[in-house]
């Protein structure tokens, strides 16, 4: 009676000894033992199976440009959008496809299937958009990308961005962006921020801004970006990205800020690998971490999702897309190793990620989309420390991706035959 049964699965929220049965492309039965069989068995061997991995915020257009037309020689945010400057008018929509659906394949098979990309509309050419709206349709049947306008130098300093927004969400693009940080003054970055929630309330469409990405205490664009949420009727419609001048900001004020973003619901996305980056870099010593106040945040019930940001693009030559990698940066950034904690740094890498898109059936329950992963690792805490591989990616009840398990032959007389890393955690369960 079902097409496809997992068996022997752990799940994210620490059942054990799960079977899942898919029917078509749907999840039928989650359970600790389906007596029916199926056309295709998978045995998880009690391994951890996941709904897949959630990247609310990406840079689709700029990825695998690493080296084009030239490195980031000082590493910092400024010479990357510079860089990116030179690159854009170079630009063209089939390079462009390409190097999006390279990447698209290395997420699928990282078992990463939801991803939400900004797509620049600074050029009025708008060839990005048209790039990238190709792309959204060549991978829908595999992997779900949503498109936020980004004015990337800014909504009103760059000349043409207001016209070029408006006719990219004209085009299709799903979501307002925003930057009002780069905004020539803080009243510019306001005006900015009412302008687009303005546009998103008359378009019925979500927001999601480059929000205070500085280590500059005073910057106060969320705080208007809350207010303007509240304003125009938006709560839990709209994202605050990076919001790592929260970090520096004095905290008597930031008392007063996280209860005004939980009244908007805002969806709080940090950049952990990108913030630990490109942040604090005006200090000498101490050197600040430039990640916003993660913890802070999630205890007071807002809805905290970590985005990977950058691969291999002029602001970050590393990443592999691996969402695991981000979630491990932001256990050490943000100090936050306990096993409760953990678990909630999972969560925004995965379910927390999904709410913040607004995705419809995800997750590992009866009805959902038959979307998930089985990784080499136990559970959650061991996900995060060994970013283990994806040994089967399934997407609507097929298998779209598969992985060997990581095992090294060992020549050591009198030492094991081989070594699988997975083993070696102490077993106190998840
Ligand atoms: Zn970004």
């Amino acid at each position: 009676m079902f097409d496809l049964i997992i068996r022997n699965a752990n799940l994210p929220d620490g059942r054990e000894g799960i079977d899942i049965g898919i029917i078509g492309d749907r999840i039928a039965a989650v359970t600790r033992k389906i007596e029916a069989s199926a056309q295709e068995e998978i045995d998880a061997t009690g391994r951890l199976v996941s709904p897949p991995f959630v990247d609310p915020h990406f840079h689709m257009d700029a990825t695998l440009s690493l080296g084009l037309p030239r490195m980031n020689r000082s590493g910092t945010l400024i010479e990357g959008i510079a860089l990116w400057g030179e690159l854009r008018p170079t630009l063209t929509r089939e390079a462009l496809v390409e190097r999006a659906l390279r990447y698209c394949d290395l997420a699928v098979s990282q078992g990463l299937l939801y991803i939400r990309s900004h797509v620049d509309v600074t050029d009025p050419r708008l060839v990005t958009v048209e790039a990238l709206l190709e792309v959204r349709e060549k991978v829908a049947a595999y992997l779900d990308l949503q498109l936020v306008a980004f004015p990337q130098d800014g909504y009103y300093r760059s000349p043409g961005a207001v016209d070029a927004l408006n006719r990219a969400l004209d085009m299709g693009v799903d979501i307002v962006g925003g930057i009002p940080h780069f905004e020539r003054t803080m009243s510019d970055g306001a005006a900015s921020v009412e302008a687009l929630c303005r546009i998103a309330a008359e378009r019925g469409l979500p927001v999601d801004m480059h929000c205070d990405e500085t280590d500059d205490p005073m910057s106060r664009h969320i705080e208007t970006l809350a207010a303007q949420t509240i304003r125009f009727g938006l709560q839990g419609r709209v994202a605050g990205s990076h919001l790592t001048s929260m970090h520096s900001m004095d905290n008597y004020y930031v008392s007063k800020l996280i209860p005004l973003m939980a009244e908007a619901r805002i969806n709080v996305i940090p950049n952990p690998l990108i913030n630990i980056m490109l942040q604090g870099r005006h200090d000498t010593y101490p050197k600040r971490r430039g990640l916003t106040r993660v913890r802070e945040l999630m205890e007071a019930g807002l809805n905290v999702a970590f985005g990977h940001d950058c691969v291999m693009d002029p602001w970050y030559s590393m990443g592999s897309a691996d969402m695991l990698e981000v979630g491990h940066m932001a256990i050490h950034v943000a100090q936050m190793a306990g096993i409760e904690d953990k678990k909630k740094i999972f969560d925004a890498l995965t379910a927390n990620s999904a709410r913040t898109m607004g995705l419809a059936g995800y997750g590992i329950e009866k009805d959902c989309n038959a979307d998930l992963v089985i990784l080499q690792a136990r559970d959650p805490l061991e996900a995060l420390r060994l970013k283990p591989n994806r040994l089967a990616v399934i997407r609507r009840g097929k298998v779209i991706a598969r992985t060997p398990a990581r095992v090294s032959e060992l020549r050591i007389d009198g030492r094991p035959a081989s070594v699988d890393g997975t083993e070696y955690a102490p077993s106190f369960g998840c």
